[in-house]
């Protein structure tokens, strides 16, 4: 039926007839093959880091080859030993300690997934002045360009918006890192600028920017950087110890305060995140109704 596929189950009902019913098996279908790639993508993400922490430790605790390594570095005369040089080990606890970390990152993001899904995270959006919004996320990503870059702040409309100041914090703070991360070109230091307008093309919304000025972001990406797991530089993410999960997570977050969230890019140039939050309209009918028969 139209393009779908539907499993029939028929009951007979008596002498008078039966009972139908229509299940929409594509709907289910593409649950099961969603939640299939996720957990395929999950181990995945997982087995990564996790292998090379069994590398580590089992490199550390083979006794047998640092033995060997001493043994032709000082001669026969080695009895005991304990382990790698002191250098060497702790190359390989820091590697170890690199790739918990990166477990640690995944399984937090999967949680707030988690909690995403389930409904469990209840949003609570209050009145907030757009400028309170960009001041404390600037507050709140300070330490980021304390060492070198800079965060720049631009033109910030007078208005107050619906926000949870929690999720639209953890929005903008995943934006400023991934300015930071991705658009950046090497060499050069991080500059990011974040302002807020009224939106030009939907009335009774104010439309947040975070803009970089790295290279860019190809067209065939744009959409799909929001999906799950999808990262357009694979390397670069991994390096900089990212799970493929923000844009995702932040999607969900502003669509579930009423706005809406999406990247405009100029390749080579750099790209601009923006997303929306409903404005307040205080009483500005009733204001010109009475204001017209005074
Ligand atoms: P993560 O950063 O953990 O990989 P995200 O969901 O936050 O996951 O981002 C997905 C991908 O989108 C990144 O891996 C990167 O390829 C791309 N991306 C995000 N922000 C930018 C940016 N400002 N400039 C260029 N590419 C970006």
């Amino acid at each position: 039926v139209g393009g779908r596929l539907f499993a029939v189950s028929a009951a007979p009902m008596g002498e008078r007839g039966a009972v139908l019913v229509l299940r929409d098996v594509t709907r289910i279908e593409k649950m099961e093959r969603t939640q299939k790639e996720f957990v395929a993508n999950v181990s995945h993400e997982l087995r990564t880091p996790l292998t090379s922490v069994m590398g580590y430790v089992e490199l550390l605790l083979d006794e047998e080859r640092w033995e060997s390594e001493a043994e032709e570095k000082y001669g026969g005369d080695v009895t005991e030993t304990s382990g790698p040089p002191s250098s060497t080990r702790l190359e390989f606890l820091e590697a170890i300690l690199k790739s918990a970390r990166r477990m640690e990152r995944l399984t937090e993001d999967l949680l707030v997934m988690a909690k995403v899904d389930s409904g469990e995270q209840k949003l609570n959006p209050m009145r907030t002045w757009a400028s309170t919004l960009i001041e404390e996320a600037v507050m709140a990503t300070s330490g980021l360009f304390m060492e070198r870059g800079e965060l720049e702040v631009g033109e910030v409309v007078e208005a107050e918006v619906m926000a949870d100041m929690d999720a639209m914090l953890q929005v903008v703070g995943n934006l400023i890192e991934n300015a930071i991360n991705y658009g950046t070109r090497r060499g050069e230091e991080p500059r990011v600028r974040l302002a807020a307008q009224r939106s030009a093309g939907l009335s009774g919304f104010v439309e947040f920017s975070v803009q970089d000025f790295g290279m860019g972001i190809a067209m065939e990406h744009r959409e799909r950087i929001f999906e799950r797991f999808f990262r357009a530089d694979k390397a670069r993410s991994r390096a900089t110890g990212g799970t493929g999960l923000g844009l995702s997570i932040a999607r969900h977050l502003v669509e579930e305060q009423g706005g809406a969230i999406w990247v405009e890019s100029d390749l080579g140039h750099g790209s601009r995140f923006c997303f929306t939050l409903p404005e307040v309209m205080v009483g500005t009918a009733a204001v010109s109704v009475s204001d017209a028969f005074m």
